[in-house]
């Protein structure tokens, strides 16, 4: 049945007549009602709760167009009804959504106890709130990107009709079959993708990029044997380029379809995907897109929150998990056909303390296969207690600081770059640390968009952004580009936290460069190294290598210190894995491992299988598997 017409009988069947409802819009995943009597909703929020039940989609409730104000009007009506400690930064219309942006560092003014002030909005203006956090420390990238959402909102209007019309459009009866098909990050880590398909659907998750990897960067997108705009939906799991990297590539390539993932992740994504041309740029190689194909990839974003079941195919759905790995980053269920199977994608995971994210998500309503990742999956890859971690690291700079030498920490600039930043910030904050953290690259603007995104993070932290104290932007930080590099670099004792994490270009290269040569430098790894990275060599001992300076090469010598401190990262160790797999629930019928070496993804594959009496294997790239 269409579905417009099977949701207009739910809500007439469910609404009383005074709710007055013009008008019944699908949105994507989502459900528009148009009403000339908002008022009726506010005063029995049953009627939204329960059609949100019945129709299991998220329910907006809007004014009918004919009670929108002047903007003008609208706005000053705003600014009288929000207390000024809201500190409103920004307000603007959406006509085609009937909302008005209202972004404010205290969100929570702008709602009200109870909703009340936005209701009164509403009453008063007709305009929807869509209200929005401000970050503490002004990021470009984020305003950038409401602008731009905002700017195309009649044109993300349209792609989220067309997307209701696919995403419930008729199928005709089929035997159910589920495949999953490897197209990067099996057995290797970097460059994850795969594609699910049913008889009717096409999916792909995660389309990420190696940057370690000069080779084979890409995944096997050619081995898709169908135009891309028969791709029903793309999903992401986390930002960083292993797995977000070429989404934009799929939109240079003729894709025009929805994108789901949380809103940390579609801002985190863009903030890499623009830093990653960047860096190619100054290399003066050819990236793979242009920020225009990014700026397009942002129109077909549909956020979702953890937890929240979403259609996105007429036999798929969805939910995202928290993974704790990355600010936003998600394990994704996918829900197929009416029960014929459940998959969860794990992604990146942390199954153990951080200081940033609660505990990664392990109860599932139902689950048949699990893909996982394998990172530390090998026998020795049991990294040391977070305690002791962050007094090795503590110790490292502090013995560099006594030789007035200067510590290079290569970071990835979302995930392991504010997991340093809250430890440092504490021992300084505690006085146990001195001398002057310079943070360079992506990082500051990474750190910006997690001030903006507090409900992602742990407590402690959350509160501290809340009460504008976030430890990501304290004064400690002293911001770093290519400027002033130089100038750090002859200062005595200095801290420098600089992307990217592997050593594979961007500023960490620059003062590697420049610090390598000093036996009173250190280096400190904190996240992984992949294979055929600057960073991996030189972890496995590398004693010099080629770099070009004014248009000569010459071989640099490291003589500087080079350490490594386990225990920060946001994937898991072995124990961790085999913990996580013990306490899901359900326990999976099948396990395939993913995201790890070669030997380490089929030695714990193996392992996996003995231990829990699970069949699980690794397959390689461009395998196909039959779930169903
Ligand atoms: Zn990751
Ligand atoms: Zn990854």
């Amino acid at each position: 049945m269409d579905i417009l017409k099977e949701v207009k009988e739910i809500i007439q069947s469910n609404l009383p007549k005074e709710t007055q409802v013009t008008n019944i819009e699908m949105e994507g995943p989502e459900v528009a009602i148009y009403t000339r009597n908002p008022k009726a909703f506010f005063e029995n929020e049953n009627f939204v709760a329960k059609i949100a039940f019945e129709l299991k989609k998220r329910v907006n409730i809007r004014t009918d167009k004919s009670l929108l104000s002047d903007e003008q009007h609208a706005k000053k009506v705003i600014q009288e009804l929000v207390p000024e400690g809201a500190e409103i930064k920004e307000i603007y219309f959406n006509p085609a959504f009937s909302e008005v942006v209202i972004e404010a560092i205290k969100p929570g003014l702008v709602i009200g106890k109870g909703g009340e002030t936005s209701k009164e909005i509403i009453l008063k203006t007709g305009w929807t709130p869509n209200i929005l956090r401000s970050p503490t420390s002004e990021s470009e990238i984020l305003r950038g990107i409401r602008h731009h959402l905002h700017k195309y909102s009649s044109e993300r209007k349209k792609i989220l009709q067309e997307t209701a019309k696919k995403i419930y459009r008729e199928l005709p009866k089929n035997n159910g079959w589920v495949r999953m098909t490897a197209l990067g990050g099996f057995r290797e880590v970097g460059k994850s993708c795969i594609m699910l398909e049913t008889p009717e659907t096409k999916v792909l998750v995660d389309v990420g990029v190696d940057v370690a990897n000069s080779e084979q960067p890409y995944p096997y997108l050619e081995a898709i044997r169908f135009p891309l705009d028969q791709m029903d939906a793309v999903v992401i799991g986390h930002a960083h380029l292993d797995h977000s990297g070429l989404v934009p590539l799929l939109f240079k390539m003729g894709y025009r379809g929805p994108v789901y993932c949380t809103k940390p992740t579609r801002d985190l994504m863009a903030l890499l995907q623009f830093d990653y041309i960047d860096v190619l740029v100054k290399e003066g190689k050819e990236p793979p897109y242009t920020e225009r194909d990014v700026k397009e990839m942002l129109k077909y974003c549909i956020t979702r929150e953890y937890r929240e079941v979403t259609d996105i195919a007429p036999d798929m759905r969805i939910t995202l998990h928290n993974a704790s790995h990355i600010l936003g980053s998600g394990s994704v269920h996918f829900h197929i056909g009416e029960g014929a199977h459940n998959l969860v994608y794990s992604g990146d995971i942390k199954f153990g303390f951080t200081r940033l994210f609660n505990n990664v998500d392990i109860n599932y309503p139902r689950l048949e296969t699990l893909i996982i990742e394998s990172t530390y999956g090998g026998r020795d890859d049991i990294q040391q207690d977070r305690n002791l971690a962050e007094e090795q690291l503590i110790g490292l700079l502090k013995e560099t600081m006594h030789k007035n030498g200067n510590t290079l920490i290569p970071v990835f600039s979302v995930g392991r770059a504010q997991e340093i930043m809250l430890v440092i910030e504490e021992y300084y904050r505690k006085g146990m640390l001195d001398g002057k953290v310079f943070v360079d690259g992506m990082t500051k603007e990474a750190s910006a968009i997690h001030t903006a995104y507090p409900e992602y993070l742990r407590k402690g932290v959350q509160r501290r952004v809340l009460q504008n104290d976030s430890p990501f932007t304290s004064e400690l930080f002293q911001v770093a580009d290519y400027k002033n590099r130089d100038k750090i670099i002859e200062e005595k004792g200095a801290i420098i936290i600089a992307s990217s994490g592997m050593l594979t270009g961007g500023p960490s290269v620059g003062y590697f460069q420049k610090m390598a040569e000093n036996p009173d430098n250190t280096l400190i790894f904190v996240g992984y190294q992949g294979e055929g990275s600057l960073g991996n060599r030189i972890q496995k001992g590398l004693k010099r290598t080629p770099i070009t300076e004014n248009g000569k090469t010459r071989e640099l010598p490291i003589n500087m210190r080079v350490e490594t401190v386990e225990g920060f990262s946001g994937h898991s160790d072995r124990n961790q894995l085999v913990n996580y797999v013990r306490n899901l629930n359900p326990k999976p019928k099948k396990i395939i491992v993913n995201h790890g070496e070669k030997d380490t993804a089929i030695e714990f594959a193996r392992f996996l299988s003995n231990k829990f009496r699970i069949n699980s294997t690794a397959i390689r790239d461009l395998d196909s598997v039959r779930l169903k």
